[in-house]
């Protein structure tokens, strides 16, 4: 099988608003941010939504061949998880390390891959000061009476192209909030927040004063700290999309002079039911509580993933008990492969190497996951078939392993036990032996355990029931 396919990765580009063919600044070598999350509370599926997005897309990346280095925050100083800090009693760092190890535990029942940096904002502050103070000298962002510093919107001609957005409502003269009354314009964001008593002891020096820095400035400092000033693709939830990716489009352009990211990528809302996951709705799940009703991260995992990641995917109970039987089959053609003798798998066969080539096809076109879930799907069916009448099947060990690199479903709950492993063993000796009384009771012991022995002209398979 060759190292990689030949396909090549087209990707939906957020600036542009087409799907359009994916190259890094340096060839094969791609430096990926993604906003991660904002650190006072569990996050709820919707969240993972999104982040299970950032971690198949770089999964996808790495089947064709890209070297990815991945970075996601941590959004670990804002109003919320200052107010949920001062709630509980709690200095900032304690509460929020909290929140970072549930959301590494998530992670893990989900099977997201381990970040290459996962940087918490607040020990990255003098960054986001410097880049302040560079964006201050080029008159871009300004100083206002109580010690805040806010980027001026006007001072950038191109503000707003991710968005589009209509500028008129930024115009000097519009209405002005009026907790927000030391801005200049509307649309100017704050870089640096001025201490106030509500923030309690939560404070870094500035050449401004006391205070602390704005959510936007701090997913700029660190993706250029980390990945340098221009990114290859840059990800999130739509969500994200305005004000805060547009925020950093212009920080970081504005003080660089560069452009920020070559591609942006955004994933859909996920519904509840049909709904708007909502608090006061009740459908705002956590991992947990998916877990809570007995499914697993994988079933999650597979129902977050499945969809197209730029059409919105709603949720139900349903969609996990039906991810749990799509699991099953899979898990099932795991266990017969498994079970089969090296040289029933043949590496040669041209339905393999179609298959693997059906699979990049589909995913190199804008992740088309459910298009290569569908091969996947036939290619069970298909194999499942020759290994029903004894043929020979292609390498499917070596196949699954590329295939699930990418899906990230794992063979774990497959896998045969070792104790069963043992039975079924013991029953090959007997039938080897011709002990067909044992062979026997050694059935009837693996039905009884849940399993079901398939005897055929390639050996023994043992299947879950
Ligand atoms: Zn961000």
């Amino acid at each position: 099988m060759s190292a990689e396919p030949s396909a090549e990765l087209r990707l939906y580009n957020s600036l542009t608003r087409a799907v359009e063919a994916f190259r890094p600044r340096v060839d094969k070598k791609v430096g990926l941010y993604a906003c991660g999350p904002t650190v006072y509370n569990h996050a709820h599926i919707g969240n993972f939504r999104s982040f299970l997005y950032g971690d198949l897309l770089r999964r996808v990346l790495r089947h064709f061949g890209f070297d990815v280095t991945s970075v996601m925050n941590f959004t670990d100083v804002d109003d919320k998880t200052i107010r949920g800090s001062r709630a509980a009693g709690e200095s900032l760092r304690i509460f929020t390390d909290r929140y970072i190890a549930e959301f590494r535990r998530d992670m893990e029942t989900l099977n997201l891959l381990p970040q290459d940096v996962q940087p918490r904002a607040t020990d990255h502050v003098p960054e986001m000061i410097a880049l302040i103070g560079r964006l201050v000298e080029k008159g871009l962002a300004y100083a206002s009476g109580d010690g805040s510093v806010y980027f001026r919107v006007a001072a950038l001609p191109d503000y707003g192209k991710l968005s589009r957005l209509d500028k008129e409502g930024l115009k000097p003269g519009a209405r002005v909030a009026q907790d927000e009354y030391q801005k200049e314009t509307f649309g100017d964001f704050a870089l640096w927040k001025a201490w106030s008593p509500d923030d309690g002891d939560v404070a870094w020096e500035s050449p401004w004063g006391k205070g602390r820095p704005g959510w936007h400035i701090e997913c700029s400092a660190m993706a250029m700290h980390y990945l340098g000033e221009e990114l290859d693709l840059h990800c999130g939830g739509i969500d994200l999309l305005f004000p805060h990716h547009e925020n950093e489009i212009a920080q970081s352009e504005g003080a660089t002079g560069r452009p920020f990211a070559r591609c942006w990528g955004h994933s859909a809302h996920l519904l509840v039911d049909g709904q708007k996951m909502s608090k006061s709705l009740g459908n705002l799940f956590t991992v947990r509580d998916v877990e809570a009703k007995g499914y697993t991260g994988r079933e999650l995992r597979y129902v977050l993933i499945k969809a197209h990641y730029r059409q919105s995917l709603n949720f139900t109970w349903d969609e996990l008990a039906a991810a749990r039987v799509a699991l099953s089959r899979i898990d099932n053609w795991i266990v017969r492969w498994k079970a089969l003798p090296a040289s029933a798998l043949t590496a040669a066969l041209p339905v393999g190497a179609a298959f693997l080539n059906a699979f990049s096809e589909a995913l190199a076109d804008d992740l088309n996951i459910s298009g290569a879930l569908g091969h996947l799907f036939d290619f069970v069916h298909e194999t499942n078939r020759l290994m029903d009448k004894g043929e020979p099947v292609p390498d499917l060990p070596a196949i699954w392993e590329k295939v699930d690199a990418v899906l990230g479903l794992g063979i774990r709950t497959a896998e045969v036990p070792p104790e069963i492993a043992a039975l079924g063993a013991e029953r090959l000796a007997a039938r080897a032996a011709k002990d067909w009384k044992k062979s026997d009771a050694l059935r009837q012991q693996l039905d009884a355990l849940g399993w079901s022995v398939r005897d055929s002209a390639k050996g023994q398979e043992l299947v879950r029931k």
